[in-house]
């Protein structure tokens, strides 16, 4: 079993905060800040143009889709990063599309994230045939994938509710029919067992700053099966995914391999952050920190609940349907959420009336928990939530 302390020592934790939002960003590894020194003043301070071969930039991108790879259940050699969850969106479904060229139907429901719905909708826009973009609620995806879906494509744990699909029966059923499927890891890489060689899932995006603990902005990732490597073709064709860049050809050439799913120059230092996070990685298992998450998730919502009877809970109680957050409904949610930060628990707030709470055994622990607890109790009983200033809305919720 783990040492839970050992990886909590790992991250620079702000002082007097109990940090519940790590399902959104995660907080700062000590590493990162030595790796970003190092590669900053020995890398490109000293090495300058020539780190890209001397140290091995150019292939940061494979080489760090290999150690995610090894956290959701893939192929080596079939995860590569870069660019934006949101890009990797694109990417995939394009390609995906391509597979299954006599069909129309984009599956998704209506507790995907609304980005990877905009950039399906984007992506139809752009094509000559008549795609369409069919939403249903979470609960009727199983009944709605028949012979005329194309892609099935959904995001595995809600970023609402903590709702999370059975990716295994929802990826053979859609084999069963013929499409392909398309998973959003976003808040399943890092968090819970993800075994996409196993479930035989097509293809598969995420992001690398939640539950992987990259820092803001950190690059994506994208997975696709190796069966599919050779046959699909790179919507996003940009030079760094060409056979031989350096022969700077007029005319696009796939790479072999996932190299195909590359774009153009990879952010090194944003990469270099990445990876010393993920030492914290070579500490745990991810079916240990699975396991501790839903203990600590399940002591916080037997807390709230017996204290805040106007909270509801919104994620399912049955552990096999839930990630690792936990959402409790409430109508004055944006304020409560700003009068708990202010208390020095940090949640985050999603619209319409959702508090949600990240539990990331890392670094969050039963003491961390029971003061989460006592806080929510003391904002929600006594209304602390209930002043003008927690009312007024901040670009970012
Ligand atoms: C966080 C999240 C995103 C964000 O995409 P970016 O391009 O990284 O901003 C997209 N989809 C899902 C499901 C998410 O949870």
């Amino acid at each position: 079993m783990t040492n839970f302390n050992e990886t909590k020592a790992l991250f620079h934790l702000p002082a007097g905060v109990v940090y519940l939002d790590g399902n959104s960003l995660g907080p700062l590894p000590k590493a990162v800040m030595e790796r970003l020194d190092q590669v900053a003043t020995r890398e490109w301070g000293e090495m300058v143009i020539t780190g890209w071969n001397r140290a091995g930039w150019i292939d940061a991108p494979t080489r760090v889709g290999n150690r995610i790879a090894a956290l959701i259940g893939a192929e080596e050699g079939s995860v590569v990063m870069g660019d934006t969850l949101s890009i990797k969106v694109y990417q995939a479904l394009a390609s995906a599309l391509e597979l299954v060229p006599d069909r129309r139907v984009i599956l998704s429901d209506t507790g995907n994230f609304p980005s990877d719905l905009y950039m399906a909708q984007g992506l139809i826009g752009s094509l000559e045939k008549d795609y369409t973009l069919k939403v249903v609620a979470p609960e009727d995806i199983s009944a709605a994938i028949d012979d005329t879906v194309a892609v099935l494509m959904l995001t595995e744990v809600d970023y609402r509710t903590g709702r999370k699909h059975n990716m295994r029966a929802l990826t053979e059923k859609a084999h069963a029919h013929g499409a392909v499927t398309l998973w959003d890891l976003a808040h399943s890489a890092g968090a819970l067992e993800v075994e996409l060689s196993d479930v035989g899932a097509d293809f598969a995006v995420g992001c690398t700053y939640k539950y992987l603990n990259g820092g803001p902005g950190a690059p994506g990732f994208i997975y696709v099966a190796p069966r599919h490597h050779g046959k699909i073709r790179p919507a996003l064709s940009g030079w760094l995914g060409h056979e031989a860049p350096f022969e700077f050809d007029l005319n696009y050439r796939a790479a072999a391999g996932i190299d195909r799913m590359r774009v153009g120059t990879p952010p090194i230092l944003a990469l270099a952050a990445l990876d010393a996070a993920l030492d914290a990685w070579d500490k745990t298992t991810i079916s240990d920190v699975r396991q501790k998450s839903l203990e600590l998730a399940d002591r916080f919502i037997a807390g709230v609940e017996a204290q805040c009877d106007m909270l509801t809970l919104a994620t399912p109680r049955e552990h096999e349907q839930r990630g690792s957050q936990v959402s409790f409904r409430f109508e004055h949610g944006y304020a409560a959420m700003q009068a708990l930060i202010e208390n020095g628990v940090i949640g985050d707030f999603r619209a319409p009336d959702i508090m949600r709470f990240g539990f990331t055994p890392l670094y969050i622990d039963e003491d961390d928990v029971d003061e989460a607890v006592r806080v929510v109790a003391e904002v929600m009983r006594g209304a602390l939530w209930d002043t003008p200033r927690f009312k007024k809305k901040s670009k970012v919720t």
